[in-house]
C-alpha cells in the first residue's frame, strides 16, 4: 500500500508559457488584457455548467443563486476572519453556521467550528481524537480505524499527525464490515470512522453498530458526512429512506460535513461538529509567548478568507429549509432517472445500490473501458474508479438525464462485448503540480 510521498509517481506539468523568457512579467498589463488572457487560458477547463461533469462541482442549477454568491464574494473579498472580533458580521455568520449545523445534525451542544474544507475537518477530528486518547485515557499512541472506502484524507491526516492507521474491509454491499471492525478495535483505538456516505459507492455505513463498537472500547467515533451531511437531513424530510447516521445515534462523537458540496456554496466551507464542548476545546490553540500578542485560533489556518463564510451564510439564507427541500427533490429525481436508465441497459450494473445519488456502475462483461471511451467521445466527463464509472448527481443533472441515458445506450451498443473480466479502470481523483 502506498501512503505518503512517492517521488516516482509525481506528475509534472510543463509551464504554460512557451517562450524561454522569465516567467515573472516585466511589465504590468491592463485589466482587460489580464482578463482576456485568463479567458483564453481557461478554454480547456472542465465545463461544469453543461451538466456533463459529475464531480468537483455541485451545481444547484440556479442562476440567481450563482449571481448572489458572486456578489457576496466580492463584498467580503478583503476581510480576514483571523480575528472575527473586529468583524462582528463575520463572527455572527460563523456562529450562525455552527448553530445551524448543530441543529441539522441533531445535537444541542452547539460545539464545533467551520473549516476550509473536508480535509481540514477530518484532520481536526483525528487530532482531537489523538489528544483525547492521550489526555483522557492515557493511550499514548492511539490508532485510527477506518474502512478501505473512507476518504484518503484520513490516511493523509494519520500520516501528517503520526497516528497509526488500520483498515477494515467492506462487505458485499460496500458498507464497512462490522465483524471485521469488532475484531480490529481494541484498547488502543482512539478513533473509529464511519462514512455517511462513502465517496466511491454512496452507501452509508452501519453507524449504530460502528458507534457501539467504538464506545465499548472507550474510543471516539467520527462520522464522515462531508458528502452527505448537507443532503441527508433533507432526504429524510422528503421521505427517502435514510439509515441513522447523525448525533441521534449514541456513541457518535464528531461529524464532518461540507457546506460547499450539497449546501451549494462555493469552495472553502466545511463544518466539524462535536458531541461535547470538551472535545471541541481540544482543537483550539492558544499561544501567549509571542511578542505579537496572545494568539488564539480555533482551526488549522491563521488568516482565513471571509468570502466562503459569507457565501455559505448567503446560500443558506437564500435557499432556506424550503429551498433545500426543493433541491433535495431534484437530486432524488435525477437519481431515479439515472438509476432507472442504467438498469434499463442490459449490459450495465450498479455495483452497490446507494443511499444517495452517488454511485458506481460497470459492465460485468468487461467492456466498461470501451464504454468510458465512448462517453468521453460524446462529451461526458465520467470519473473512472477501480470498479467502474462514478456518478455524483446535482440538481442540474435532472435536465440532462434523458440525453445521458441515450448516449450511454449508444456507447454500450458500440462497445464490443468484453472477455468477461470486469478489469480495473484507472482513475485519478487528485493531482500534484
Ligand atoms: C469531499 C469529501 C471529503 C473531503 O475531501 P476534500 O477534498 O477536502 O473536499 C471527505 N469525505 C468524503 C466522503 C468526501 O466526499
Amino acid at each position: 500500500m502506498l501512503v505518503g510521498t512517492d517521488p516516482t509517481r509525481l506528475l509534472s506539468f510543463a509551464t504554460m508559457s512557451d517562450d524561454d523568457a522569465a516567467i515573472f512579467p516585466q511589465h504590468g498589463s491592463s485589466p482587460a488584457d489580464v482578463l482576456a488572457k485568463l479567458e483564453s487560458m481557461r478554454v480547456g477547463d472542465l465545463d461544469w455548467r453543461s451538466g456533463r461533469a459529475f464531480s468537483l462541482v455541485y451545481n444547484p442549477g440556479d442562476d440567481d443563486h450563482e449571481h448572489l454568491l458572486e456578489q457576496v464574494a466580492t463584498m467580503f473579498q478583503h476581510e480576514n476572519a483571523l480575528n472575527p472580533l473586529v468583524y462582528p458580521s463575520l463572527l455572527t455568520m460563523e456562529l450562525d453556521l455552527v448553530a445551524m449545523a448543530a441543529e441539522l445534525f441533531g445535537t444541542a451542544s452547539n460545539a464545533g467550528s467551520i473549516s476550509s474544507g473536508g480535509t481540514e475537518s477530518i484532520f481536526l477530528a483525528v487530532q482531537v481524537a489523538r489528544d483525547h486518547a492521550r489526555q483522557e485515557r492515557g493511550v499514548d499512541e492511539p490508532v485510527l480505524v477506518t474502512a478501505i472506502t473512507a476518504h484518503p484524507a484520513f490516511a493523509k491526516a494519520a500520516h501528517y499527525l503520526d497516528v497509526e492507521h488500520r483498515f477494515v474491509p467492506v462487505s458485499d454491499d460496500g458498507r464497512l464490515d462490522t465483524d471485521a471492525l469488532a475484531a480490529t478495535v481494541d484498547g488502543r483505538t482512539g478513533l473509529v470512522v464511519a462514512s455517511a456516505p462513502c465517496y466511491p459507492y454512496g452507501v452509508i455505513d452501519d453507524v449504530p453498530t460502528i458507534a457501539a463498537i467504538a464506545a465499548e472500547h472507550g474510543s471516539l467515533c467520527h462520522v464522515d458526512a462531508c458528502l452527505g451531511g448537507w443532503l441527508l437531513p433533507w432526504f429524510e424530510r422528503i421521505g427517502e429512506p435514510v439509515p441513522p447516521w447523525d448525533f441521534r445515534v449514541e456513541g457518535v462523537t464528531s461529524i464532518s460535513a461540507d457546506v460547499h458540496k450539497y449546501g451549494y456554496t462555493f469552495k472553502g466551507l466545511s463544518t466539524i461538529m462535536y458531541r461535547t464542548r470538551e472535545l471541541v476545546k481540544l482543537q483550539q490553540f492558544w499561544y501567549d509567548s509571542w511578542p505579537g500578542g496572545l494568539y488564539a485560533s480555533g482551526t488549522t489556518a491563521g488568516t482565513r478568507p471571509a468570502p466562503p463564510i459569507a457565501g455559505a451564510w448567503a446560500a443558506i439564507h437564500h435557499l432556506g429549509v424550503e429551498g433545500y427541500l426543493a433541491k433535495a427533490e431534484q437530486v432524488r429525481d435525477a437519481g431515479r432517472a439515472f438509476v432507472d436508465g442504467i438498469a434499463g441497459i442490459d449490459r450495465l450494473r450498479i455495483t452497490h445500490p446507494s443511499d444517495i445519488p452517488v454511485f458506481e456502475f460497470t459492465a460485468p462483461d468487461g467492456s466498461i473501458q470501451a464504454i468510458a471511451d465512448g462517453m468521453d467521445r460524446r462529451g461526458w466527463h465520467l470519473d473512472r474508479q477501480q470498479g467502474g464509472l462514478h456518478l455524483m448527481l446535482s440538481p442540474a443533472h435532472l435536465a440532462v438525464a434523458d440525453r445521458f441515458i441515450a448516449d450511454l445506450a449508444d456507447a454500450v451498443a458500440e462497445a464490443p462485448v468484453g472477455d468477461g473480466d470486469p478489469g480495473e479502470l484507472h482513475g485519478t481523483y487528485g493531482g500534484i503540480v
